[in-house]
């Protein structure tokens, strides 16, 4: 959740600004809370088919004001590389690097992983996809995301490769049964 990526941003996802309410209410209900944060270089090789945004350093890089941070253990930069883009939290698209997400993960114990965040069929998918595929049991809380392009279409996708697509009103009785 970057100023960037919200109304008013170099890269707005539409309706971005509407579920920093339903992520800070649901940070409530978790122990672990970790952000993923874009953090390119000037001239890194997405900006050739996107706005150029989240650059180090800058107002549009930084975590959105009103999203509640005192319960945010990790934040894990990506997109550092000039020469490669990276939706996931995990890998880059080349999966030539890995953040640190996996082995923080790890320390952790972590063994369930609800995604929430910007954009549903950019970022969030791939994190979710990458997630699955490390043996994570990932949940999308698909109320708490925004989408670019076709959601439905990224649900699908998301769906047929094991992740739980909910959302933020059921995610009580979820954890109740589980
Ligand atoms: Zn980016």
């Amino acid at each position: 959740m970057q100023n960037d990526f919200v109304e008013g941003g170099a890269l707005a996802v539409k309706g971005g600004n509407q579920i920093v309410d339903i992520i800070n209410k649901l940070q409530e209900s978790f122990e672990l809370v970790i952000a993923t944060q874009d953090w390119h270089p000037k001239n890194h090789i997405s900006f050739s088919s996107w706005p150029s945004h989240c650059i180090q350093g800058t107002y549009g890089a930084e975590l959105v004001k009103a999203l509640n941070k005192v319960k945010i253990k990790k934040i894990i930069q990506k997109g550092t590389d000039p020469q490669i883009d990276s939706y996931s939290g995990f890998f880059d698209n080349e999966r030539k690097n890995e953040t640190e997400l996996r082995s923080y993960l790890k320390e952790n114990n972590v063994q369930e992983l609800f995604i929430v965040g910007l954009a549903t069929d950019y970022c969030v998918k791939y994190t979710a996809l990458d997630a699955v595929n490390l043996g994570f049991k990932t949940n999308v809380i698909i109320d708490a995301t925004r989408s670019i392009g076709n959601i439905e279409k990224a649900i699908l996708e998301m769906k047929s490769a094991g992740i739980n697509i909910i959302n933020s009103k059921s995610l009580n009785q979820i954890r109740d049964i589980t």
